[in-house]
């Protein structure tokens, strides 16, 4: 049986960005902060490539989803938790402020 859902906490996915797109918002904030952690991040997202899982459509690329941004920006916080907690209060403010709570 397919469920529909994020691969990783099985919760439905509220709001249809894939974790590449969402990634390079995340990326031109963290880009100005510390390149570095850039590249970390871009290791991240291979990890999440591997997995595949279709359930519907990034709103912006088209491509399939199959992470949540709950837990795209899980793993974003434990790069900066590991590297730079000083980011995390401004990254939660920016990216939980930035996207709308949205029910299907
Ligand atoms: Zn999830
Ligand atoms: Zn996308």
């Amino acid at each position: 049986m397919d469920k529909e859902g994020c691969m990783l906490c099985d919760k439905s996915i509220r709001l249809p960005l894939c974790f590449s797109c969402m990634g390079e918002e995340i990326k031109s904030w963290l880009g100005a902060k510390d390149p570095r952690l850039v590249e970390l991040l871009e290791g991240n997202n291979f990890f999440l490539r591997t997995y595949n899982r279709n359930t519907e459509k990034c709103l912006s690329c088209a491509k399939e989803l199959n992470v949540c941004v709950d837990c795209y920006t899980y793993e974003v916080r434990e790069i900066l938790e590991t590297y730079n907690p000083e980011y995390i209060e401004e990254f939660n403010e920016i990216f939980s402020l930035a996207i709308p709570k949205r029910r299907r």
